[in-house]
């Protein structure tokens, strides 16, 4: 299985990326109870945070967007942002409503016509459900344990005021500022094959490598440009991809360590380390193909690494993730 891991950790500041409610003119920030190691045990904190969803659904309006752009097949809901998928009769085009009673023709249709839902999976939940599980996969951003003390949420006071028409509007936003940590896996060989029966593709050869460089490319244009998140209109955050570490690894997957503190990088070749120790050893060998690569800006400083390969920025990394997925692939 080749599979791509990647962590980040990212300074946002003054954001108001996943908002949650209102309460009269008040606007909540995303919360999230989260246990931390400290160096006299674990502490409970609540935190500002952006959910999975969120990024999933930023991730999938970018992938739907690049692959009309490049020609490849994305259904209409899905082109529209509208990411309730083939979930139910009541959404089905005519195409889907022929093969609905026949769960692997289904899968295979919808694959073929969306790569949004090929990548990013779907269930559908007719008489004959079909279920397909997402390659990417996505979690809570949330502020780095090593950098808790500097995490806050904040409400900011508003007003629009027009005197001669005695309108007045008052209204409070909630920002949060933090050094978030980011994840995001891809299972590269399931784009293009289908779930229910594992070996067969849904597209042929040809189309399922240019789904793989869109997968990976998009992550790379989510990224170097923070295009994730809500309320960026007016609340755009200032913004900055501090560092990132991304494996690419066949047959087996290994993920890059969550960039907690800062020995992310270490921690994660020490594992890498290991990894190829094991499967080298023994009676049951088999050869592990894993690429580490690192980009880090000079506002952090990480423990020296060595065996990662070191890139310029965000873009670079990702270019040569892919690069070496390709080769991986073939
Ligand atoms: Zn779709």
């Amino acid at each position: 299985m080749v599979f791509l891991s990647l962590s980040a950790r990212i300074l946002l500041n003054v954001e108001a990326l996943n908002m949650v409610e209102s309460v009269g003119n008040f606007i909540r920030h995303r919360r999230a109870p989260i246990v931390v190691p400290t160096n006299t045990g674990f502490i409970l904190k609540y935190v500002p945070v952006l959910s999975g969803e969120s990024l999933a659904h930023a991730y999938q309006e970018l992938l739907a967007d690049l692959a009309v752009r490049l020609g490849i097949k994305v259904c209409d809901n899905c082109r529209a942002g509208y990411f309730i998928k083939h979930s139910d009769d009541s959404v089905l085009e005519d195409w889907a409503k022929k093969v609905k009673d026949k769960p692997e023709e289904f899968e295979k249709a919808v694959v073929q016509n969306c790569v949004v839902e090929d990548i990013g999976g779907f269930l559908y939940a007719g008489a004959q459900p079909v279920k397909r599980t997402s390659r990417f996969q996505v979690g809570y951003v949330v502020p780095a344990y090593d950098a808790l003390t500097t995490a806050a949420v904040e409400a900011q006071f508003h007003v629009r005021y027009a005197k001669e028409l005695k309108f007045q509007s008052i209204y409070n936003i909630e920002v949060g500022s933090a050094v978030y940590v980011l994840g995001f896996n891809l299972d590269v060989d399931g784009i293009g094959i289908l779930s229910s029966i594992k070996t067969s593709e849904g597209v042929p050869k040809e189309e399922r490598l240019k789904r793989v460089e869109l997968a990976v490319k998009t992550l790379g244009f989510m990224l170097s440009n923070s295009f994730f998140g809500a309320k960026r209109s007016r609340f755009t955050p200032a913004w900055k991809v501090l560092n990132a570490a991304a494996v690419v690894s066949h047959p087996i997957p290994i993920t890059a360590d969550p960039a907690h503190t800062k020995d992310y990088v270490l921690t994660t070749m020490k594992k890498v380390e290991s990894f190829k120790k094991l499967v080298s050893s023994g009676t049951l060998k088999f050869e592990e193909d894993i690429w580490v690569g690192l980009y880090k800006s000079k506002d952090e400083t990480l423990p020296e690494v060595k065996g990662v390969e070191e890139v310029d920025n965000i873009v670079m990394l990702m270019d040569k993730a892919l690069d070496k997925i390709l080769k991986m692939i073939k």
